[in-house]
């Protein structure tokens, strides 16, 4: 049999042919990027990832510190989010698997889909959103455009890796609940919809036990639950105990070079510590990646990808993510003839274009904002200053400067940020607030210029309460890719129609965020207390104003909202809207659909259920669809562990954000049958509503207070019938004095009850 041959595609009889060593030291890497060539069979090479392949030919790390080979840096993960378009992100992913190709990279290590729980986590600039179902679905057209192109992906940080301060050591502490409907969420639907590869098991802990040793996470949850079929390899130096992590579902541990593990892994089966069946299972799975990988190569051999073309597509992408947080006047869009325009601010001439760490990316080029400002602006003047030092040396000269720069132009557009400094992977941010001396140089220029942009560049989210108070128009320059300079011009002068949409809220101040007072955690144990009211969840929950809310983004035109139909179908609801553009100009809306529910389960107010982003020529109007699965509208029941959508009336709204709801209707939806048991713990008013249980009980309630305690309660204040209703049957025993409901009656009704109940 050729050992490399999947055409047979007898992987059983391959891996039991394989020595219990053989077996072993498929399970870690042969070097820090490239797994070993066991058996003969190809070894397959994971780079980082996410944004742009980073493929170092000669030093390698894991910071991104030494070199590697030029590669389109397309727009981070926290931009791609801000399009809320997957068909972009899709394209993105295609282009990424080309220049994997292109590199010999067989799976790009990306991307995170961990939700930004604190807005201080270091890494957030490599995450979606605050959102499960924004993360999932970006997450999923990422990894389908990456894989049509013959790379696998490896989708991180599996699972609640939410802050970087001491991330090899932290344990994510979080109910059940929120753990399922927000924190796996976004990879559940990943791997069901996407199918990725490779799944990446995360530095930290989870409820105490390390992601990569978690056999509750990688095994029952990844694979028995969701069907995953690819290889779960380990974050850099994730390992502890290999031993653990192969019994836990653990397939691949890198980087690669520890033969003593294997040696571990061989031992421990040897004494009868470790079944040799789980070894082998984890033998398979190394074999069908490689077998994966061997065809991807076949069906794609390396070529050299279009630099130019990759570079138009980085920048229509990150045109599409910035987002036009305030115009107001309509200072916005800048006119491209005659006048004069100011350039403040290093970022301008220096552009920022990711955040540091392993998804550096060395660029094939980079735009510079204030060379594509001169180039669209014909024949406007553009006068430059500096503004300030990052280090905020020098300020007061600069600051004068600045503003006589400003004061002498029509317009002054002044760009403020974060440094490179400021946030990368491996720290948390101290805070959000820009720096003071960006802020004073802001007023300076405002005071005299009173058409002023303010252009924010930045990965993770900053204040913007008092940036937005001192200008009339503000935009979010986020961190765009190696194109981002061309993308923030086109936007300035309109030639493309902002359409970027808030992928996280701003808060007013740091202190509001729900994760506050539980970030970063005791004793290496964060608790995410803020349960299922993470980002706008909370804000909302809270009723907390905010500076700029979840899904919010303007544009250089008007959309108005009609005609909303919500219909129920056996596969969930389905929603038609109808999106009128009412200005002058073509562009994008994002039709944001949220739901809501009184009653039951509790809930955040509102949560995100389907979005469409939608192209509108000046007065067109489009019945925009989208609809909302079934399996969408379930919350996971603690009880059963299990996910049940509860029956009654929901309310569906449609706006443009999270807090500009324009439309909503209301739906009654069926619930799911579930079968839940009476217990001992079931109230008397459980039972109550069930006719045996209602029966028996009448016998019961008869040696309860009686109507002359019933009054007498009243004139206290106290609904007797009310709380007598809320006891749980185990106790009536023991509060009637032994009277009713004696142990032997308790299981006769229980059990009458719950064979009514069928199975
Ligand atoms: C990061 C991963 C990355 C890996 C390899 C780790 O430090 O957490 O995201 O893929 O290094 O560079």
């Amino acid at each position: 049999m050729d050992p490399v041959s999947n055409a047979s595609n007898d992987i059983d009889s391959f891996v039991s042919a394989l020595s219990p060593e053989e077996k072993a030291s498929l399970g870690s890497g042969a070097a820090f990027w490239v797994t070993k060539r066991t058996a003969g069979l190809p070894a397959v090479v994971m780079e980082d990832g996410p944004h742009g392949v980073r493929h170092q030919p000669g030093d390698v790390d894991h910071m991104g510190i030494a070199p590697s080979d030029p590669a389109t840096c397309f727009p981070p993960a926290t931009a791609l989010a801000q399009t809320w378009d997957p068909e972009l992100v899709e394209r993105v992913g295609e282009a990424l698997g080309t220049e994997a190709r292109s590199f010999g990279t067989d799976v790009l290590l990306g991307p995170g889909v961990n939700i930004k729980r604190d807005p201080r986590c270091g890494r957030n600039f490599e995450y979606f959103s605050e959102d499960p179902l924004l993360s999932g679905r970006m997450g999923a057209a990422w990894v389908r455009g990456l894989q049509r192109r013959g790379a696998g992906a490896s989708v991180k940080h599996f699972a609640a890796n939410n802050q970087e301060f001491e991330r090899m050591r932290y344990s994510s502490d979080i109910d059940e609940r929120p753990l399922r409907e927000i924190y796996l969420r976004s990879f559940e639907h990943v791997v069901r919809e996407a199918r990725p590869w490779t799944v990446m098991a995360a530095y930290n802990r989870l409820n105490g036990v390390p992601a990569t040793e978690n056999h509750w996470l990688l095994t029952e949850v990844l694979r028995d639950e969701w069907g995953f079929d690819g290889l779960v390899v380990s974050d850099w130096g994730a390992v502890g105990d290999r031993v653990r992590a192969v019994r836990g579902g653990l397939d691949l541990q890198m980087p690669g070079g520890d033969a003593a593990s294997d040696q571990e892994v061989v031992d421990a089966v040897r004494r009868g510590e470790l079944d040799e069946s789980v070894v082998t299972e984890r033998a398979r799975r190394a074999v069908q990646l490689a077998w994966r990988v061997d065809e991807a190569r076949r069906a794609r051999p390396d070529a050299a990808f279009d630099v130019d073309r990759h570079h138009r597509l980085a920048r229509e992408v990150a045109g599409r993510a910035v987002v036009l947080l305030q115009n107001d006047g309509g200072v916005l869009p800048l006119s491209p003839e005659g006048g004069s325009i100011a350039v403040i601010g290093p970022f301008a001439v220096e552009p920022r274009i990711q955040g540091g760490g392993s998804s550096r990316v060395v660029p094939t080029k980079v735009d510079v904002a204030v060379d594509e400002i001169r180039a669209i602006a014909g024949s406007a003047a553009i006068a430059v200053a500096d503004g300030y030092r990052y280090d905020g040396g020098d300020a007061e000269r600069l600051r004068a400067e600045a503003a006589r720069c400003a004061a002498g132009a029509d317009v002054a557009v002044v760009f403020l940020g974060l440094t490179a400094a400021e946030e990368a992977e491996g720290t948390d941010r101290p805070g959000i607030d820009l720096p003071v001396h960006q802020l004073e140089l802001l007023a300076a220029v405002a005071a005299v210029q009173p058409r002023t942009v303010a252009v924010v560049v930045h990965g993770g989210v900053v204040r913007l309460h008092e940036v937005a108070a001192r200008v009339p128009a503000v935009l979010d320059g986020s961190l765009l890719g190696q194109a981002g300079g061309g993308a923030i011009a086109d936007v300035l002068f309109g030639r493309v129609n902002p359409a970027g949409r808030l992928a996280e809220t701003v808060p007013l101040r740091l202190e509001d965020a729900p994760s506050f007072p539980t970030y970063p955690g005791d004793q290496l144990h964060v608790r995410y207390g803020e349960g299922l009211f993470v980002g706008y969840r909370g804000y909302d929950r809270m009723k907390r104003d905010v500076a700029f809310p979840f899904g919010h983004g303007l544009s250089y035109t008007t959309f108005e909202y009609r005609d909303l139909h919500v219909g129920t179908t056996d596969d969930g609801i389905d929603v038609t809207v109808t999106v009128a553009n009412t200005g002058t100009r073509g562009g994008h809306e994002v039709v944001q659909v949220y739901l809501a529910k009184d009653g039951g389960v509790q809930r955040p107010p509102v949560e995100l259920k389907a979005f469409r982003s939608v192209r509108l020529a000046p007065g067109e109007s489009s019945a925009v669809r989208l609809s909302i699965p079934r399996e969408d509208l379930a919350h996971w029941d603690i009880a059963l562990h299990r996910w049940v959508v509860e029956g009654g009336t929901y309310t569906v709204h449609a706006g443009a954000s999270s807090r500009d709801l324009r439309l909503s209707q209301e739906v009654d939806v069926a619930a799911d049958a579930v079968r839940r048991p009476f217990t001992e713990d079931s109230t008397i008013g459980e039972l109550l509503v069930h006719p045996v249980g209602a029966r028996a009980l009448a016998q019961v309630m008869r040696h309860g207070a009686g109507q002359a305690q019933n009054t007498a309660s009243q004139e206290l204040g106290i609904d007797a019938q009310e709380s007598g209703l809320r006891i749980p049957v185990g106790r009536v025993r023991s509060l009637s004095g032994g009277a009713a409901l004696p142990k032997a009656e308790l299981e006769r009704l229980l059990e009458a009850v719950n064979a009514e109940l069928g199975d």
